[in-house]
């Protein structure tokens, strides 16, 4: 049974025009289609990457996901109930077992609370656990996360270093036991030197926990690391969704090809290939009809200009949206 089903996801925002805009020309309101028909599903235990460039739709997917903000269309079904449809009851269970590793380890903890606070706070506030079941659970879940209890359960925010506090959040994220933990970009403000510790430290706790997690990412070196499958999104939709060692070595989609020869290579004698990309990432306003990938894509055909390419599976487990194949 899928722990997590994604179908037709959309998230649409609307621009309304200018006062001057309605005057003059009878303007109407433009939609950014931030996400726009998105489908796949998860396994229990699975750690599914999400890659793609800034806009692409990765991050409002997933706050949809986490029930933090209601899609415009489609369904996401949590072990095969549509959390649209959930009571008080279910909605309260459903943000015990799902938690968010966030990006800022700077703007994500309230600087007000001490280490011990923050990580104790979801407990006090989800579960009914007394006053020496949340000490003792949340001592246990500080020291998971790398940090000794007793050195760092008085600190505040501002006393620890970017990576103790990255620590704190996935500590904050795991004291519940969730069973599907979606972490943004997690290790993207914090300096390389650490970035290793807190990758190795979410890859063990998911082993040993065993949660299933959405590791959105634009590195693909961190992606190809963590993750099992690996999904490629770009202005909204999927462009190719598979095992993420073969869409690394032999991926499909123009785009997925342009994504991977960007990976930097760390030998000075390597010649970097010619990205097969054009032109500047495109906006999601009012995207053009066909293919979103098309002004940019060197192997462009008419079909590409009118019809949107369906994602469809090339080989077993492996989807590309792509009329060449
Ligand atoms: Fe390029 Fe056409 Fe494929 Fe889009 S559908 S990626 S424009 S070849």
């Amino acid at each position: 049974m899928a722990i997590l089903e994604v179908s037709d996801l959309k998230q649409y925002f609307y621009l309304q025009p200018t006062f001057l805009g309605k005057l003059v020309g009878g303007a109407k309101p433009r939609i950014i289609k931030a996400v726009d028909g998105v489908s796949f599903s998860m396994q229990h235990g699975e750690i599914l990457g999400v890659a793609g460039e800034s806009g692409c739709g990765k991050s409002t997917c997933c706050l949809a996901i986490a029930k933090l903000r209601e899609p415009t269309d489609g369904t996401i079904r949590y072990k095969e109930q549509n959390i649209s449809e959930m009571s008080k009851g279910e909605i309260r269970n459903y943000r015990r077992e799902v938690q968010l590793i966030f990006q800022d380890p700077y703007e994500s903890l309230n600087p007000r609370y001490t280490v011990f606070d923050l990580v104790a706070e979801p407990l006090r506030a989800l579960t009914d656990k007394n006053k020496t079941e949340v000490r003792e659970r949340a001592h246990e879940t500080i020291a998971m996360a790398g940090l000794t209890p007793e050195e760092y359960k008085n600190r505040y925010p501002h006393q620890m270093s970017g990576g103790e506090r990255q620590r704190v959040g996935i500590a904050q994220a795991l004291v519940l036991e969730p069973k599907l933990v979606i972490a943004d970009e997690p290790l993207s403000m914090l300096d390389v030197s650490i970035r290793a510790g807190i990758l190795d430290l979410i890859r063990d706790l998911s082993e040993r926990m065993n949660f299933s997690c959405i590791y959105v990412s634009h590195d693909l070196s961190i992606l190809s690391n963590i993750s099992e499958r690996l999904m490629i999104m770009y202005l909204g939709r999927i462009m190719e969704l598979g095992i993420t060692k073969e869409v690394i070595t032999e991926p499909y989609h123009p785009y997925a090809q342009a994504l991977i020869a960007a990976v930097p290579i760390p030998d000075p004698a390597y010649k970097r290939p010619i990205p097969k990309i054009k032109g500047e990432v495109a906006q999601p306003i009012d995207p053009p009809p066909g293919c979103r990938f098309q002004t940019r894509c060197l192997q462009v055909m008419d079909i590409c200009r009118g019809t949107e390419p369906p994602l469809k599976e090339v080989k077993p487990g492996h989807s590309v949206a792509c009329h060449l194949y």
